[in-house]
């Protein structure tokens, strides 16, 4: 199974006013071609900075990648002049996020911001199959009456039919991966589902690989068939998803489990959940990042860093407990 996309010892550094800190250290994982691979942490481990490191839409000047590769079909996006990557965005990979307001021009009617990365790519396409193909584009992602909203602004749509339009544009070019970083998180859980659901179906019927950011296991069990777990900035373990569900080694993947809602739990059993904070990405303590919350600390913990090990093919751990 070939990866489409594989990430190697990336390390992405922030300038802060107290130094740089590294707020990727070192994170690999591979992508599938045709699958779906999840990354799940808690807010600030790094998720959504390693999706702006692969689009290459780091905030400038502050934020740079230090080390690694991003590997896309053989080329290295890291070493790419800027000007060859606005060529791979849209078309190879695309991205779409939690916030569409964000995303979308809110002077711009809807024909003029799904059709803009059509006449960017595809100067071509003349007036009248433009706007059908801008029209099969919004249909495509479940906009009722298309092509009577061309010329609807963006204000004028709800939450979720905002987060299709911006669906829309990622999908124009039919890019091979679709980068999506908590595209449902803002939305309430039926939208959520319809939005989910709208991803699988065009991944299915264009044959897509995606990346799906989370901090949701249970969005993680509906959407992904590998999983990354990160945990300040660092990768703690890697698998396939029922593997990781049946039988989580890190004990952080644990806890995240045990905190999960069941549905066949009793209706008041209280959810466990992990205490202690994240450590700052200032402060990280030398040693593993999780010590000051695991319940399996041991004195090496404190001084060593665990190392990537591979407790079976395809099933990556960074604990000293598996260390033997
Ligand atoms: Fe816990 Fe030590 Fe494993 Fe870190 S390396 S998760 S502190 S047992
Ligand atoms: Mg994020």
């Amino acid at each position: 199974e070939e990866p489409i996309l594989s990430v190697q010892g990336l390390s992405v550094a922030f300038d802060t006013e107290a130094g740089p800190v590294r707020a990727v250290d070192t994170v690999g994982f591979d992508l599938i071609k045709g699958r779906t691979l999840g990354i799940v942490g808690e807010s600030g481990c790094g998720k959504s900075v390693t999706a702006l490191s692969i689009m290459r839409l780091l905030p400038q000047p502050m934020a740079r990648i230090e080390e690694g590769r991003v590997v896309l079909d053989g080329t290295d996006l890291v070493a790419l002049p800027p000007e060859s990557m606005q060529s791979i965005r849209g078309a190879s990979v695309s991205i779409i996020f939690q916030e569409p307001m964000a995303a979308l021009n809110p002077v711009h009617t809807l024909y003029k911001q799904v059709s803009e990365p059509l006449r960017v790519h595809k100067p071509e396409l003349n007036k009248k199959s433009l706007e059908a193909e801008v029209v099969r584009l919004l249909s495509d992602v479940g906009i009722p009456d298309a092509d009577g909203r061309l010329s609807a602004y963006p204000h004028q749509l709800s939450g979720g039919m905002r987060q299709r339009v911006m669906i829309a544009m990622a999908l124009a070019l039919s890019p091979d991966i679709l980068i999506a970083d908590e595209p449902t998180t803002a939305l309430d859980v039926t939208v959520q589902a319809q939005i989910l659901d709208l991803i699988r179906r065009i991944q299915k019927s264009i044959g897509m690989s995606v990346i799906f950011i989370t901090h949701d296991l249970g969005v993680i069990a509906e959407q992904c068939d590998d999983v990354v777990v990160m945990y300040a900035g660092k990768v703690v373990e890697r698998a396939g998803v029922s593997e990781l569900f049946e039988d989580p080694k890190h004990p952080y993947t644990k806890g995240l489990l045990d905190s999960m809602p069941r549905l066949d739990a009793p209706r008041k059993t209280r959810l466990s959940t992990i205490s202690g904070q994240v450590p700052g990405l200032m402060d990280l303590p030398p040693g593993c990042r999780f010590q000051n919350r695991c319940p399996h600390v041991m004195e090496r913990c404190h001084t060593e860093v665990p190392k990537d090990l591979m407790v079976r093919t395809n099933h990556l751990v960074a604990c000293h407990l598996y260390d033997v």
